[in-house]
């Protein structure tokens, strides 16, 4: 496959040799080989048990090398192949890239993120206890919301001294800390304190002014962004294009959070999403880490969910949890699960891991 990154013009292109024939033989494809090295590409045979194709492989686009392939008899034609989302499609260069977070390379076991909704930031020791607690039973990385967005403008918003709470309560339990930017001062402090994961929650989704500072924010380094599925979108098309946005700067560890679209169901907060895992993974090589919490936003189905989440193809999930659910802040009352159902969730989500392998 003739991979072309064109930071320009926004497509990935895949040029495919299709022979007249369903195959070619030994001495045609020899002679294909020669050609294309001169140009300094590679062939990929694509077997199908009919039909053959055979992918350029390089780094760029050559018309001249188009037209010799084009002008030999045996050859019908060359195909381009073009994706709104060069980047993150399947097809891209980049699918050999290796998110790594929390010590789990994502793909290869699975990555369990929990902790509050909100960090209070006039009880500090709430924070630390649960970030143990969720230590214990087996999370790999932390949450905890600095900044809200509220849909009630007289709710909590959030605090700058919750940053420090946070990133206190990852030092403690030596545990890479996720949190949420709502904008640009908010990503300057959370890049200056250190957060390992970037959250972009569902109302920023669609921000490209945001999207665009966060990709610039993490060019260059480790950091990883969680960035969650709009409640407003649709199409699964404009949830990738607005995660190539982060990785067009260059940082491609960027990880797709559904997270429960606009309700339609009575009873459930939001509409639970965790099936679009397989068509994420049919398009991109981006991992898939589902938040339950608030995908149907009560404590008491956050189990199944996640169950569902893994059974679909997901890579990990993050998941609200409080050591003391009922006390906290923000969501928690309502969605957040105890330390001890984190343990019990992620016993049968790895039980379900397992029988994907
Ligand atoms: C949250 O993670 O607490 C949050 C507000 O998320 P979302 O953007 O999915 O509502
Ligand atoms: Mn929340």
């Amino acid at each position: 496959m003739r991979v072309v990154i064109d930071r320009q013009n926004r497509n990935i292109e895949c040029e495919m040799i299709i022979p007249k024939n369903p195959k070619l033989t030994v001495d045609q494809l020899a002679e294909v080989k020669r050609i294309v090295e001169e140009f300094g590409c590679k062939i990929q045979v694509i077997e199908g048990a009919v039909q053959s194709i055979y992918a350029i492989l390089g780094d760029e686009r050559h018309e001249l090398l188009i037209n010799r392939i084009e002008g030999l008899d045996y050859i019908d034609r060359v195909d381009t192949i073009q994706s709104p989302h060069k980047l993150l499609d399947i097809r891209s260069e980049l699918k050999n890239n290796k998110t790594v977070f929390g010590g789990i390379e994502l793909g290869e076991r699975f990555l369990a993120i929990a902790g509050p909704c909100t960090i209070d930031p006039k009880d500090p020791n709430r924070f630390y206890e649960t970030a143990e607690a969720l230590k214990e039973a087996g999370a790999h990385a932390i949450r905890g919301g600095v900044w809200k967005p509220r849909t009630n403008p007289y709710s909590y918003q959030g605090d700058d001294k919750a940053l420090e709470i946070l990133m206190e309560g990852s030092r403690r339990t030596g545990l890479p800390a996720n949190t949420e930017v709502m904008d640009e001062r908010n990503l300057e402090l959370a890049m200056e304190a250190g957060v390992q994961m970037l959250q972009i929650g569902t109302r920023n989704a669609l921000n490209y002014s945001l999207l665009r500072a966060v990709g610039q924010a993490v060019a260059g380094t480790d950091t990883a962004v969680l960035l969650k599925r709009g409640r407003h979108i649709g199409s699964i098309n404009e949830f990738i294009s607005a995660a190539e946005y982060i990785v067009n700067f260059g940082n491609p560890n960027v990880l797709l959070c559904p997270r429960g679209t606009l309700p339609s169901l009575e009873g459930f907060r939001n509409h639970p999403d965790e099936s679009i895992t397989p068509l994420l993974k049919e398009k991109t090589w981006v991992p898939v880490v589902v938040d339950p919490s608030h995908s149907v936003g009560k404590a008491l189905y956050v189990e199944a969910c996640s169950m569902a989440a893994v059974a679909y193809g997901a890579d990990g999930l993050c998941i609200e949890a409080n050591i003391d659910p009922v006390t906290g802040l923000g969501d928690d009352p309502k969605q957040a699960i105890t330390p001890e159902a984190f343990r019990r969730l992620l016993k049968k989500c790895e039980s379900i891991w397992e029988l994907r392998s």
